[in-house]
């Protein structure tokens, strides 16, 4: 069944710009899917629209409901390529924000946290603050922060476009174990060639002037 529906979505920003369009999309439950393209093609712009950040002109926007969980709980997680971690705060806060945000009681959300800090390998790093920690560690922290609430969907865009490309490849394959150990359904956005075949079942390339879908490619197998 699929998570996420784009039917025939324009974007026109109200500078004029025409970022999306139309463009059609399935994903399907569980799927790790690429958004691949050149600056400009409107992956950002897909991606908010199916976070809910930002409004369609036209179209239809589906996200599969997610149920059995606690109301003001967002199915949805989204890492930005800036870690957007609040400098004042440390991990564990920053960490426990989405859940002190949907009124999550402390001991099940301190036991969430926990578990998020122990699945991107930052237990040891609770209580240091943001700048105490490497490019690669704050990227691990956002991760953290995006799946503490235990989204279905995980938004990623250009996530690791910032890092040094070997804490890039450890993040990659970081990523690939998550997926397959959380079953979430991950839409990535980057215009890395390598990444996109590297991670994704699917590659949904873009292109710009408006953004339009050009071509989808499965690939047979995700990398194991
Ligand atoms: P990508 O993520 O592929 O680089 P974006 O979705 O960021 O593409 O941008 C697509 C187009 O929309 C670009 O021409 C960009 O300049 C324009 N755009 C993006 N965000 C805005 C905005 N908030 N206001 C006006 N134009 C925007
Ligand atoms: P990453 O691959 O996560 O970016 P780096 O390669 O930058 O990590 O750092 C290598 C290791 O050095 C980290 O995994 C961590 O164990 C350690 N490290 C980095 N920053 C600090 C710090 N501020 N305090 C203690 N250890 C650190």
């Amino acid at each position: 069944t699929a998570a996420i529906g784009l039917r025939a979505v324009t974007k026109t920003y109200r500078s004029g710009t025409t970022a999306l369009g139309p463009i059609d999309l399935e994903i399907g439950r569980g799927e790790f899917v690429s958004l691949l393209g050149p600056s400009g093609c409107g992956k950002s712009t897909a991606l908010r629209i199916i976070a809910g950040l930002a409004a369609p002109s036209s179209g239809r926007v589906e996200v599969a409901a997610a149920d059995g969980r606690a109301t003001g709980e967002h199915p949805i997680g989204f890492v930005f390529q800036e870690p957007t971690l609040m400098p004042w705060a440390s991990v564990r806060r920053n960490i426990a924000l989405p859940l002190k945000l949907a009124h999550v009681a402390s001991a099940e959300a301190d036991r969430r946290v926990d578990e998020a800090l122990a699945r991107v390998d930052l237990a040891e790093f609770a209580d240091a603050f943001p700048r105490e920690l490497s490019g690669g560690m704050k990227m691990r922290a956002s991760l953290a922060r995006a799946l503490v609430t235990r989204p279905e969907v995980l938004l990623m865009d250009e996530p690791f476009a910032a890092l040094d490309e070997i804490t890039r490849f450890r993040l990659n394959d970081d990523l690939l174990a998550l997926w397959r150990d959380l079953q979430m359904t991950v839409v990535f956005v980057t215009h890395s060639v390598f990444e996109s075949v590297y991670l994704s079942q699917r590659v949904v390339v873009m292109t710009p002037r408006p953004g339009r879908i050009a071509a989808a490619f499965e690939i047979d197998a995700p990398v194991a």
